[in-house]
């Protein structure tokens, strides 16, 4: 059936005539279907195809999507990644042969995953070398599919470390920038979508195209922020700085939302004198202070002692600053002052001294712990959200206020981040506003459970905050997408929605050819 969409223009109206065109070559090809597992056999590559161990590329973090592959490419080399495409682009569109890339497999809804296609397992290309350059503006080349504790490891040797993180590292370098990778620096120098010089792509057509701000921009832009659907990233080139030795790591609590709010929109605002703002919201917890790392030291631990949380709703900031040994009485001096113009509650502030290793991979020791409880590999039904500045209030009245009556399933993240450090040629879709919240709900269900901890439960509890947000117009945007209707994904883009098009045509044209809507539903990969 011909598919059509309200306000397609004139091109899509034409494309939508070739689908027609191509449907019928469609049928003759899906005829042929069980031959592709062979065809792929002929390929000339470096590495390998499995076709019978494909269970594991049909899991991932979220662990409720599964989606079986018919293959997984092991590729040794660019050319293994370039070759495979380009054979999928001959047999055509009308194949429904998707290909997705897989980076760590970190994804919540199967985004990595290829139903009846090919995996692509993008670690297997960790062999090319890690390269770092010094410098003035020092940076460092990696394979698509590195993980950034590795880059980490690799570019302190050199004393650089790259300026924009994710939380956790145990990701990879394609996964996070087909995203945006944001954690508690991107207020300062953006999500790491803005901290890449360069990448090397091999487009939907199996081309290998080097890009950047002067070279293919188009295709570098439409690739950052692009969920895997314009090329994969065998190549990057990360902007690097001089790395500290340690990090003061510091926690502090509010009661007041308005007041933690303006603290955070100040701590991010001008010459902020911290590396890192994040911030959590606790409901309904108790003992909560008791429970955070030993290392974490009250300042003044009587007071401390005698704060209860029990039963209400607190705000935490999270805040870090970067330092050398030698710095340390100035460092000390410099975030006395700066503390001083907050507005915690003075007996809950909490410091911590890490090494700068530490304090990035910490995430790392949390899924220790948890894996050893058998709580890592439960449903992970995540919900992250971009909200407007001047819609948080609203926001945070409803959903902490009301949807939500504990933050038992796991942490609720929230902090700003300056618009003016996104590049808008990237793919990714974002708020409006100057200022933006990230809100991550980031939930662990309990397996078997019915309770509020259930896997049921919780996305309930998701449907309510997305609804919510719709009929209040708070004009939110779902971070880490995952949608599945045309018009979702339309609704999502909004105004990008076109260039989206634009560059899907362009950059991977047989999947464009193909009945219009498949490309957008689950898994979002090559066809
Ligand atoms: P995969 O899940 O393997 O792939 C993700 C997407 O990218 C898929 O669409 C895939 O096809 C595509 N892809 C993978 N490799 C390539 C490539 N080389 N070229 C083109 N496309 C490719 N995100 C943040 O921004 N900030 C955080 O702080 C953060 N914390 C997290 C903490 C945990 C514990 C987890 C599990 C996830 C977190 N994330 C965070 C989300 C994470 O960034 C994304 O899920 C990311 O996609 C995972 O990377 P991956 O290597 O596992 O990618």
């Amino acid at each position: 059936m011909l598919v059509s969409f309200p306000g397609q223009n004139n091109m899509l109206v034409l494309r939508s005539f070739m689908i027609l065109f191509f449907s019928c070559i469609t049928i003759k090809i899906n005829l042929c279907f069980p031959s592709i597992p062979s065809s792929l056999k002929t390929l000339s590559i470096d590495g390998h195809f499995d076709f019978e161990q494909v269970e594991h590329a049909a899991k991932d973090f979220g662990n409720r999507y599964s989606y079986l592959p018919l293959a997984v490419l092991y590729p040794k080399s660019v050319s293994d990644v370039a070759t495979t495409v380009n054979h999928v682009w001959q047999i055509g569109g009308g194949s429904e042969l998707k290909v997705a890339a897989r980076g760590h497999g970190h994804s919540l809804q199967g985004q990595a995953q290829a139903h009846r296609g090919v995996v692509i397992n993008m670690e297997s290309l960790q062999g090319l070398k890690m390269q770092v350059h010094t410098g003035n503006f020092p940076y460092v080349d990696v394979s698509g599919g590195e993980l950034w504790i590795n880059i980490l490891r690799q570019s302190l040797k050199h004393g650089l470390a790259p300026k924009s993180w994710t939380d956790y590292l145990h990701l990879t370098v394609g996964g996070t920038l087909s995203n945006a990778g944001i954690s508690g620096q991107a207020f300062r120098h953006g999500p790491q979508i803005s901290n890449v010089y360069q990448l090397e792509v091999v487009t939907g057509k199996g081309e290998v195209v080097n890009c950047s701000e002067k070279q293919n921009s188009d295709l570098f832009y439409s690739v950052l922020g692009g969920l895997g659907q314009f090329g994969i990233i065998t190549r990057a080139r990360i902007s690097l700085e001089p790395a500290p030795e340690m990090v003061k790591w510091i926690r502090m609590v509010y009661t007041d939302f308005a007041t933690f709010t303006r603290d955070q929109e100040k701590l991010i605002s001008g010459q902020s004198t911290f590396d890192y703002v994040e911030g959590f919201v606790i409901i309904n917890r108790t003992g909560l202070l008791n429970n955070w790392r030993s290392s974490f030291n009250p300042q003044d631990p009587l007071q401390a002692s005698q704060f209860k949380s029990d039963g209400r709703r607190l705000f935490c900031l999270e805040l870090a600053k970067y330092f050398n040994h030698e710095d340390m009485v100035l460092v000390n001096q410099e975030i006395k002052t700066s503390l001083s113009q907050l507005n915690h509650i003075p007996s809950t502030l909490f410091i911590s001294e890490v090494p700068y290793m530490e304090f990035l991979d910490r995430v790392h020791i949390s899924e220790i712990k948890l894996r050893s409880r058998g709580l890592w590999e439960v449903p992970h039904p995540w919900l992250n959200l971009f909200i407007p500045k001047s819609k948080i209030h609203s926001f945070a009245q409803e959903v902490f206020g009301n949807i939500l009556t504990d933050t038992s399933s796991g942490p609720i993240l929230i902090y700003p981040v300056n618009k003016s450090k996104w590049d808008n040629r990237t793919s990714v879709v974002i708020p409006e506003e100057d200022v933006f919240y990230l809100v991550a709900f980031l939930s662990s269900a309990v397996p078997s459970s019915t309770g509020n901890d259930g896997l049921e439960q919780i996305l309930i509890r998701n449907k309510r905050i997305l609804d919510y947000c719709e009929i209040a117009g708070l004009g939110v945007k779902q971070y880490l997408p995952h949608f599945s209707t045309q018009g979702e994904w339309k609704s999502h883009f909004g105004p990008h929605w076109e260039a989206f098009i634009r560059r899907k045509s362009t950059y991977d044209p047989s999947a464009i050819l193909a009945p219009g809507q498949r490309i957008f539903q689950k898994p979002i990969a090559y066809s």
